[in-house]
C-alpha cells in the first residue's frame, strides 16, 4: 500500500477547507492499521464518512464488496470518480452526512461496517445519530481526536467519564486500535488523534425501560458535576418524594456526584423512577 494523497492533491490543485476538518492521511502505517482494524472482508457493504482525495477510500475498496462514501464538499466529487475510476465497487453520495436516511440507504445490506477519518467538528453528533438511529452498522472504526477517544473509553470516577462514555458504552464495546501523530496528516490537525472500533451489541449493555429518561438523568447528572446527585437531578422537574424513594430504593446514596454511578447504576434508577412515575 502506497498513498498518493500529496500528489493527488496538487495534481488537482485542491484547496483545503478548514471549516470542513480537512486533514487528510499521508501514512501508509496509519491507512494500513485502520483498514486491518476494521477487519473488513468480501461480504461487507462499507459506508465511508468524507473520503476526502480517495486515500484511505482506494484501500477499503481492495478488501470490501461494496464502498460507500458520503462527502460534502462538491469540489471533491469530480477528483474522486476520476481518482477511483477503475473500482466498479465505488460509490459516492455529495451530502452531509448528518442528513442521510441511513435505514432507507442500508435497507437491502446485511453486513455493514462504517469506516472513517472522521472532520473532527461533527464527531460527538455523527457517533450520536450512528448510534441512537440503530442503523445496521456492525462496527464503526473511527479516527476521532484523542480527546474525544478518552471521553468514549472513560470509566467512572475519572473526570473524562461522561454523557458521551455512557452513550456509547450503551450500545457498544470499545477497542482502542492506535494512536495517530498530527505528522500522519495534510495539513496538521493541532491535536492527537486516535483510531478506535466500536462494536455493535446484540442488545444494549443494559435493560433499559425508558432511553428517553435514562438519557435524560444521564446528561442532567454530568451538566453540572460538582453538584450532589439529589441537587443535579432535583432540576428534571421529578416529585422529590418520588426522585428520594427511587434512589432509596436502589440503594443509590444522594449525596453522591453523577461521575461516580455505573451505568448499571443509571439504569436501575431510571428504571425505579419509570416504575415510580
Ligand atoms: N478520508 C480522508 C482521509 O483520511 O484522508 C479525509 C478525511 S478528513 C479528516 C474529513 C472529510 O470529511 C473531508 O473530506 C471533509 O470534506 C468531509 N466532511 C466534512 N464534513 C462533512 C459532513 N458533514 N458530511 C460528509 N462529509 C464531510
Amino acid at each position: 500500500m502506497q498513498n498518493n494523497t500529496k500528489d493527488i492533491v496538487s495534481k488537482y490543485n485542491f484547496k483545503f477547507t478548514k471549516s470542513l476538518g480537512q486533514n487528510f492521511l499521508i501514512d501508509d502505517g496509519v491507512l494500513k492499521d485502520i483498514v486491518k482494524g476494521a477487519e473488513v472482508d468480501k461480504e461487507d457493504f462499507v459506508i465511508e464518512i468524507g473520503p476526502g482525495v480517495g486515500t484511505l477510500t482506494k484501500e477499503l475498496l481492495k478488501e470490501a464488496k461494496k464502498v460507500l462514501a458520503i462527502e460534502l464538499d462538491s469540489d471533491l466529487i469530480p477528483i474522486l470518480k476520476e481518482e477511483l475510476k477503475e473500482f466498479p465497487n465505488f460509490e459516492i453520495i455529495n451530502k452531509d452526512v448528518l442528513k442521510v436516511d441511513f435505514n432507507d440507504l442500508l435497507k437491502e445490506e446485511d453486513s455493514v461496517k462504517l469506516v472513517a477519518n472522521l472532520p473532527y467538528y461533527v464527531t460527538t453528533p455523527i457517533i450520536s445519530s450512528l448510534l441512537k438511529g440503530n442503523h445496521k452498522f456492525k462496527s464503526l472504526t473511527i479516527m476521532i481526536q484523542k480527546e474525544v477517544a478518552d471521553r468514549i473509553a472513560a470509566e467512572p470516577n475519572t473526570k473524562e467519564y461522561g454523557s458521551l462514555s455512557l452513550l456509547v458504552q450503551y450500545y457498544c464495546d470499545v477497542k482502542v486500535i492506535r494512536r495517530v501523530s498530527p505528522a500522519s496528516f495534510i495539513p496538521r490537525p493541532k491535536v492527537d488523534s486516535i483510531v478506535i472500533r466500536l462494536d455493535k451489541l446484540n442488545k444494549p449493555r443494559v435493560d433499559v425501560k425508558d432511553e428517553e429518561l435514562f438519557f435524560k438523568i444521564i446528561r442532567s447528572s454530568f451538566n453540572m458535576r460538582r453538584k450532589t446527585l439529589w441537587n443535579a437531578l432535583k432540576g428534571l422537574g421529578i416529585n422529590k418524594d418520588l426522585l428520594g424513594e427511587a434512589l432509596q430504593n436502589v440503594s443509590i446514596d444522594s449525596r453522591r456526584r453523577g461521575e461516580t454511578l455505573s451505568i448499571e447504576e443509571f439504569a436501575n434508577l431510571s428504571n425505579n423512577i419509570k416504575e415510580l412515575l
